[in-house]
């Protein structure tokens, strides 16, 4: 031990020596009897003690262990500087501002932050601090403990991290990959809004597979999957960047085209059609060239700030149905930005 750390394992003596009770009694040997217990136990645990002098802003003690967690040596913690400038520069202004408004008021407290270590690397500690004040109320010491707090940090980030996985899941179909009615009911939420504002056209497809109970009926339902899967695929690859591929349910897709006038949505619906067609599943009951086609229902709007979403949704819908009457492998469309 060198002299700056005896002097801060006489200081920690001190520090720990607060049974007043005791000390009025005069009782010398029981005293240094009970710091010594206080002592073995506190450097005995794993949290970390220390006390900075609020006159001088030193350290006037920090447990030995600090040394086993960050490799710093206890003599090395003089001031509050070396304390600061430990700390993570991400973490440090905000929690050194913090720490100092709430000692001023007298507030007891706890930050967390990432301490350096003597290798270069980061571990994330949980200070918790408590003001002592003297008899006059002034503030005298800040005294606190320092938690290793790392291994819960790394839980929270997974938890954080699985959260968000859940999150991005609880909005795409399980089947198909592509969004689900969840996110579609966002998105156009949010289109629809932005539309509005920005008094942009706005576009909607509804997609419908033709015949498809009969493929199932002839194919067997994991085949009708594979083909719903397929036809995802083949949505997504004709659409452009931003915009948004959906199963609205059974085998029933929708694509919302922000930011799309009739003419630039007639000709995404078209390429959509084109292409289920070109991908030639077979579909032995399919009256066209015996392969998998869909119907499909488009709409745009510049939506006024009265119109209504599930309006124009329903409106799109009733396209679909005239696809279907007029024969399905085909589009029906309405302009309502004109
Ligand atoms: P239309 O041309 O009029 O659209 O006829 P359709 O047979 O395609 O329509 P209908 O509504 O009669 O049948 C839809 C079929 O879609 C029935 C259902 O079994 C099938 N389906 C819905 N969801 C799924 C799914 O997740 N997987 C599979 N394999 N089939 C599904
Ligand atoms: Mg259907
Ligand atoms: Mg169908």
């Amino acid at each position: 031990m060198n002299s700056t750390d005896k002097k801060s394992a006489v200081l920690g003596a001190e520090f720990l020596r607060h049974d007043t009770a005791a000390a009025e009694s005069g009782v010398e040997d029981y005293l240094e009897h009970d710091a010594a217990v206080y002592r073995t136990l506190l450097e005995s645990t794993r949290a970390i003690p220390w006390k900075i002098d609020w006159a001088t802003m030193e350290f006037a003690y920090i447990g030995p262990q600090i040394e086993t967690l960050l490799g710093w040596a206890p003599s090395s913690w003089k001031t509050v500087q070396d304390w600061a400038a430990r700390m993570h520069p991400d973490d440090r202004d905000k929690v050194v501002e913090f720490c100092v408004a709430q000692s001023k008021a007298g507030t007891d407290h706890e930050a967390d932050y990432r301490a350096l270590t003597s290798g270069g690397e980061y571990v994330w500690l949980r200070d918790v601090v408590h003001v002592v004040r003297d008899a006059r109320g002034e503030v005298e010491s800040l005294v606190g403990f320092m938690f290793d707090i790392s291994e819960r940090k790394k839980t929270e980030e997974k938890v954080a991290a699985l959260q968000r996985e859940l999150e991005a899941l609880s909005f795409k179909d399980g089947l198909t990959g592509v969004g689900n009615r969840r996110e579609f009911d966002a998105v156009l939420q949010r289109e629809w809004s932005a539309a509005q504002r920005h008094g942009a056209p706005l576009s909607l497809i509804m997609a419908d597979i033709d015949f498809f109970k009969s493929y199932n009926d002839y194919y067997g339902h994991v085949q009708g999957d594979a083909c719903l899967k397929q036809i995802a695929t083949v949505l997504s690859e004709a659409v452009r960047p931003g915009d948004f591929v959906g199963r609205f349910g059974g085998e029933e897709f929708v694509l919302i085209l922000p930011n799309t006038g009739a003419e630039a949505a007639r000709q995404v619906v078209e390429r959509c059609r084109d292409r289920i067609s070109a991908a030639e599943i077979a579909h032995e009951r399919s009256p066209f060239r015996q392969t998998v086609t869909a119907s499909f229902g488009a709409g745009t709007v510049i939506p006024s700030a009265s119109d209504d979403a599930v309006a124009f949704v329903n409106l799109v819908d009733t396209q679909l149905y005239h696809a279907k009457d007029n024969g399905r492998d085909c589009i029906s469309a309405v302009n309502r930005a004109a």
